[in-house]
């Protein structure tokens, strides 16, 4: 097995990058077709969806706009549960179709939190897109229109997605070796 060590823990690939790059693909033409007319706001939230987001909306092709929130509710690779939110939204989204790009679905508590947080400003609608899934650890209900990949309940980095800072670089996804 090719493994790479990101600070303390193992990793090994788990969704190569052409696969990756493929599914974002897909999943923007989608957003094109159901968004077309709308001029979306893309919310994306940060850091973990920097990747995705880039990408994600490079492959949107109906005209859109793109903000960022940051959020924190993880330490090393535990979810605390508990939703800070530490940079605001400036934008006015009443009235707008609004897409919140994640990178990852865990317990679903973090995007519970910021859906309903936003829907207090009355956007038109709200749809989430999000790069991974986990369902086995889904402690919430949520619609997920656009989602590229349901994973296993494993600690993942990579494209974006962190352990403790490092492993954001990665041009693939990575899953801890146990
Ligand atoms: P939730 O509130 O859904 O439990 O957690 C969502 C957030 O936890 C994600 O936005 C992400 O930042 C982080 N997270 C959840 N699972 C993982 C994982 O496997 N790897 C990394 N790097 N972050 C994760
Ligand atoms: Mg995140």
């Amino acid at each position: 097995m090719n493994t790479i060590k990101v600070k303390d823990l193992d990793f090994t690939v788990s969704i190569p990058r052409e696969e990756i790059q493929k599914r974002v693909a897909e999943l923007a033409r989608q957003i094109s077709k159901d968004m077309e007319g709308k001029n979306p706001l893309f919310v994306a939230v940060l850091n973990g969806s920097f990747v995705f987001a880039a990408d994600l909306i490079r492959g949107v092709d109906t005209p859109c706009e793109i903000t960022f929130i940051r959020l924190a509710s993880y330490v090393g690779t535990e979810s605390s549960g508990n939703v800070q939110e530490l940079m605001g939204l400036k934008e006015d989204i009443s009235g707008r179709s609004v897409v919140v790009v994640e990178d990852i679905i865990d317990s679903g508590l973090t995007m519970k939190g910021l859906i309903d947080s936003l829907k207090k400003q009355n956007p038109a609608e709200i749809r989430i897109a999000s790069l991974l899934v986990k369902p086995g650890n889904m402690k919430v209900e949520l619609d997920i229109p656009y989602c590229c990949f349901r994973i296993p309940n494993d600690f993942i980095v990579g494209y974006g997605l962190d352990y403790d800072g490092f492993g954001r670089n990665l041009a693939d996804i990575y899953t801890v070796v146990k």
